[in-house]
């Protein structure tokens, strides 16, 4: 078990839900497009935003950010320590900056005293990409996976120890790779030598569906063995995108309860319907309105493509539809009942089903 952290209303680590998080791509110095990314990443239930610091502007806006929305908001710097002095001042529930890069001890005990008194918490983010030890060499260091997880290991703790030093403990470390392997080994290792809660994630993960594969993939191997207090799935998508997959993710391993579990066939030769266009819009209308989202958590609906296999392939679910020509047939439980539902009044009856 980790020892725990506490971001705004959640306590992270120590076996607590593990939280979902992401990131905003608007400029933070534009605070009403950044609100309203935000906003809509809190209707897809995002449960903790990060927005980057690049500036002086930027850290001013946080407070006015933060006036106009409802979740922890997360300050992310590099380099320079008056960036986080401010964001802090500013009412930022957390900043992700690394201590052995913000120009030495003093700037340190600076940024540790003012989250200390501010009851602030720091994620040290120590990325592949960007360790130390990469200064050495002129080109790609030929590390094995191991080789690289253990230098990311030992930077992470030097880090850490930054803080240890000053009796800091409200910290989470994330060790994140675009390599799968890499980043599976650091955070393994690293739950080893310490207690310290992990942010896990991959970065620079890809495209929807090959980076949320990966990050599938590398998550569901660290979740299972407890690794883990909150997630980011990073995806070249938009940020609601990237909630919706590490949500599935955590639904998935059954960690956490989001929206329905929508089970549909991959239709065949004996498809009559429009099976991917009614996932497809369902999908839409459930997790474009947070009631609706809510409502339909741990529900299991079915959408299949014919009678001859449906309900009975489909037994598992609460409810469901198997299509025909121009209607469908529908069941809970394996069920068939009642009368055949016109294809155009499929959706409208599962939302019904899913309000009851
Ligand atoms: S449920 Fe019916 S339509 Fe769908 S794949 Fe199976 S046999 Fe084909």
């Amino acid at each position: 078990m980790t020892s725990t952290v506490k971001v705004g209303p959640y306590i992270l680590g120590g076996g607590n839900p593990v939280r979902v998080q992401s990131m905003c791509n608007t400029d933070t110095r534009d605070a009403a497009a950044t609100i309203a990314q935000i906003r809509a990443l809190e209707a897809a239930g995002c449960e903790i935003n990060r927005v980057a610091v690049p500036d002086m502007d930027a850290a001013k806006n946080i407070s006015k950010i933060k006036a106009g929305i409802t979740t922890p908001l997360v300050a992310d710097i590099h380099f320079d320590h008056k960036l986080a002095l401010e964001a802090v001042k500013q009412g930022a529930d957390k900043i992700r900056i690394n201590p052995g890069n913000i120009g030495g001890a003093a700037n340190v005990r600076e940024v540790v005293k003012a989250c200390t008194d501010a009851g602030v918490p720091i994620r040290i983010g120590v990325n592949a990409g960007s360790l130390k030890a990469l200064k050495t060499f002129a080109g790609r260091p030929q590390w094995s996976d191991g080789q690289w997880a253990q230098t990311q290991v030992r930077e992470a703790l030097d880090e850490a120890n930054l803080l240890e030093q000053l009796n800091f403990k409200q910290y989470l470390v994330s060790l994140k790779s675009d390599n799968l392997n890499r980043t599976v080994l650091a955070a393994e290792e690293f739950a080893k030598q310490t207690d310290v809660p992990q942010h896990i994630g991959l970065t620079e993960a890809g495209s929807f569906l090959a980076g949320a594969v990966k990050s599938a993939i590398a998550l569901s191997r660290l979740l299972a063995q407890g690794i883990g207090a909150t997630i980011r799935v990073s995806l070249t998508e938009e940020p609601k995108l990237q909630v919706r997959a590490a949500y599935e993710i955590l639904k998935a391993l059954k960690l956490r309860e989001y929206g329905p579990e929508i089970i549909s066939c991959p239709t065949c030769g004996r498809t009559q319907c429009d099976v991917a266009g009614t996932v497809k819009k369902l999908e839409e209308i459930i997790y474009a309105d947070a009631d609706l989202l809510q409502r339909a958590a741990g529900k299991k609906i079915a959408v299949m493509g014919c009678a001859v296999n449906g309900p009975g392939e489909a037994r598992d679910a609460d409810f469901g539809i198997a299509g025909g020509k121009g209607e469908g047939l529908w069941f809970e439980h394996g069920e068939v009942k009642g009368a055949k539902i016109p294809q155009d009044k499929w959706i409208e009856k599962i939302i019904e089903e899913i309000k009851m």
